[in-house]
């Protein structure tokens, strides 16, 4: 058993079963054992890599979109640019490097990370280092906020905790980690029925109600319509709500029971981009998107960013560059390009946003 499963099993023997949601939080953020909060979990050595630890380009396009933003809303003197888990830092350095190609953008600039964990948080501070910046860090996205603002979010959403319920000939009923006969973490369903949820399922169908998300999607989308800017989260997920079991544990580049290791397996759920799209809407900004990851990288650019750096590669970095691209892109149901979605939200005056329809980022050399 893990440290933190010992301490789960006397929380449980304590106070009852637990909820999803408190189950995920503290797999990810108890103080101590949490899984972000005492190791860097990312690359080969570590537990799963993601799109900025593959490429530089993704960085680097996103750069582009955010100075381009900059420029639609008329190039404020001032203007946040806000990370939600920036994990080791290595998209916001891209970013940065590629914004210097805007005249204007990186002075404008002050960079605010909302991180919890204190081993990432050192992580993002030698990254920025290494980019000529420094940041300032916030445990909460509402604190990270003030003023126009360009934030960005990558496999963010995915790691906030939600609530599970089961349809049963009862009603539903929510979905709780207790103890099974021999004192082991296991699911099992709560008692009583959940009158307030009424939606038409099949029976066995599981309902996820992702309320943290929501909340972080309604905070950023209603001070983009308000202050000005725009926001853009990436994640896997669906463009489309529907029911079933998205939590997964991963560990090593391999999917893990999810009670099997609390604290030292990766916990996420998939992302429902439509009901995210709903409340970035119900607060005021435009949504645009959700487009697969694929879609959203070739309309920045990517093939045009991949041949001007391979022009001054050597072959083996050239033949990297290309693999990197090619993962971020990939086609299929189970590759990166599709799986991952992009949606934006911004402030409603801000029309056509880069990466969702034709508009031209600025000329990259
Ligand atoms: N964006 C990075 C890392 C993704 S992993 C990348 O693409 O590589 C998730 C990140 O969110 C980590 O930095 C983790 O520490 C942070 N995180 C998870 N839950 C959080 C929360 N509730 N508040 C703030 N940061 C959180």
């Amino acid at each position: 058993m893990t440290p933190l499963a010992q301490e789960l099993v006397r929380l449980i023997r304590d106070e009852g079963p637990l909820s999803v949601s408190r189950y995920m939080a503290l797999c990810l953020g108890h103080p101590r054992h949490g899984y972000y909060m005492k190791q860097d979990p990312f690359g080969a050595a570590g537990d799963f890599t993601t799109a900025p630890e593959i490429s530089q380009v993704f960085g680097e396009l996103i750069g582009l979109w955010a100075a381009t933003v900059w420029r639609m809303m008329g190039e404020p003197a001032a203007l946040r640019l806000v990370e939600l888990g920036p994990g080791r830092g290595t998209l916001m350095q891209d970013v940065l490097r590629a914004g210097k190609l805007v005249p204007g953008f990186r002075a404008a600039l002050s960079v605010h990370l909302v991180e919890t964990s204190p081993v990432l948080r050192e992580r993002q501070a030698e990254s920025l280092a290494a980019a000529g910046a420094t940041a300032i860090w916030h445990e909460r996205v509402q604190d990270a906020l003030d003023g126009p603002a360009i934030v960005i979010a990558n496999e963010f959403l995915d790691a906030l905790p939600l609530d599970q319920f089961v349809l049963t000939p009862e009603g539903w009923r929510e979905r709780l980690v207790g103890l099974d006969g021999e004192g082991r973490l296991a699911f099992g369903l709560s008692g009583e029925a959940e009158s307030a949820l009424a939606r038409a399922a099949p029976q066995g169908a599981v309902l996820e109600q992702p309320l943290a998300a929501l909340e972080t999607v309604a905070i950023v989308a209603r001070h983009v319509a308000g202050e000005g800017g725009a926001a853009l989260f990436v994640d896997y997920g669906s463009p489309r709500s529907g029911f079933g079991d998205t939590l997964q544990a991963m560990r090593r580049h391999g999917f893990v029971d999810p009670l099997a290791e609390p604290g030292d397996a990766d916990l996420t759920v998939h992302v429902d981009f439509a009901r995210m799209a709903q409340a970035a809407l119900a607060a005021g900004a435009a949504a645009h998107g959700p487009a697969t990851q694929r879609d959203f990288l070739l309309a920045l650019g990517l093939e045009q960013r991949i041949e001007a750096l391979t022009r001054r590669a050597t072959p083996e970095q050239a033949a990297a560059l290309s693999a990197g691209a090619a993962r971020l892109a990939e086609t299929g149901t189970t590759a990166m390009g599709e799986l991952f979605k992009v949606l934006a939200l911004a402030d409603p005056r801000l029309s056509l946003l880069p990466g969702f329809d034709l508009h031209r980022l600025p000329e990259q050399g």
